[in-house]
């Protein structure tokens, strides 16, 4: 099969210049829309077809829509930022190509190809490139792509009909007072996700199943929730929405992907830049046990958690039914900050990137 063309089919009433800087000059994120988004349809016998730009709108759905119902639903995040010469780029959106082909795989649906993806970014950032944000900071225009099912009807299979969107939202520093620590409530009997089971999809379910421990965490004054494996509540994963690093004296550790944590991007590119910057980075098991002995006796340097939305942040109050202690006196860390800046550097165009990670749109 085929990869279809997107065809262009701009707004005839865009937003005014006054009205989207208005936007611009205080985004917040995930509130405020872009004029365009891409539609591409597949159908079972077919493949993808109808690849379109159109003007953002409501999508009409049938009540007996299967996704409604089955919850058949995958998406992704990736952020494009405006280089110093103007120009804008995306982050590594081949990676995010790939990744939502595994989530598909995963909840039985399409694979789309990676240059149909890839493209399909692509075509709503150029379209709706006054909305990438030009302040010269952390400010991006966040892409969320994401497949529903399309099919009409009741019954528990895989649909035959599917439905993939970009759509894309202009998003302000995550910090926009300087970098804080969160406060992380360490989830000892609720887990996010199980061997076997859709951990390392970028699915709905998986957030959706985050909710009721997100809100116990807000409700003993804490921001993140940190999750432990669902065998034997003893392995550190993830948090609800972003990955998590430990830094040692002499090495600085992620928790291995075991299939119920997702392979964040931002994750493996700190692999990968905290070697260039000399440090010795690992995937390995990092204990509950483990954690809060070794920031109470000081070995344990700095925690931070890290993903697209935020890129990194520090970790500082740890709460726990066991108990609660503060990493690094509750200050952001200085391997933590250094390996934030240098790949925000790299993701704002503001150093060389020897990676090939930038993709110029
Ligand atoms: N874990 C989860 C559960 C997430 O939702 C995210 C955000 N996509 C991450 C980790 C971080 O992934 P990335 O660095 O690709 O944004």
């Amino acid at each position: 099969m085929t990869t279809p063309p997107i065809e262009l089919k701009p707004s005839s009433h865009p937003l005014s210049d006054a009205e989207r800087d208005a936007i611009l000059a205080s985004p917040g994120f995930g509130r405020h829309f872009t004029d365009h988004m891409v539609v591409i349809k597949w159908t079972e016998g077919r493949g993808w077809h109808d690849a379109e730009l159109v003007p953002y709108a409501p999508l009409s759905i049938d009540p007996a829509n299967m996704t409604l119902h089955y919850a058949q639903e995958i998406f992704e995040g990736l952020k494009a930022y405006r280089h110093p010469d103007g120009s804008v780029a995306l982050f590594r959106p081949e990676a995010n190509a790939r990744r939502f082909q595994a989530s598909a795989r995963r909840l039985a649906m399409p694979e789309l190809p990676v240059d149909l993806f890839v493209a399909a970014c692509d075509a709503i950032v150029r379209q709706d490139e006054a909305w990438v944000p030009a302040h010269g900071g952390e400010e991006s225009l966040y892409l969320r792509p994401f497949m529903i099912a399309s099919e009409v009807g009741l019954g528990v299979r895989p649909a035959n009909e599917y439905l993939f969107l970009v759509i894309a939202s202009p998003a302000g520093a995550y910090f926009p007072g300087g970098v804080k620590p969160v406060s992380i409530w360490l989830s000892e009997d609720r887990v996010r996700a199980v061997p076997g089971g859709m951990g390392d999809a970028k699915t709905g379910g998986n957030y959706a199943a985050s909710l009721l421990a997100q809100a116990e965490a807000a409700a003993k004054g804490c921001d993140q929730v940190a999750y432990l494996d669902a065998v034997e509540h003893t392995w550190v994963e993830e948090l609800g929405g972003m990955n998590l690093y430990f830094v040692y004296e002499d090495r600085i550790v992620t928790p291995t992907l075991t299939g119920s944590l997702l392979a964040g991007i931002t994750r493996d590119s700190l692999l990968k830049l905290a070697g260039d910057l000399g440090y010795t980075s690992e995937e390995g098991r990092v204990s509950i046990d483990q954690w809060q002995a070794d920031s109470e006796s000081g070995a344990l340097k700095e925690v931070f958690a890290c993903g697209t939305a935020a890129v990194i942040t520090p970790v500082g109050t740890v709460k726990s039914a066991r108990g609660e202690w503060q990493q690094s006196g509750g200050e952001p860390g200085e391997v933590t900050l250094k390996l934030r800046k240098a790949l925000l550097d790299i993701q704002t165009g503001k150093t060389a990137d020897a990676h090939g990670w930038t993709h110029p749109v």
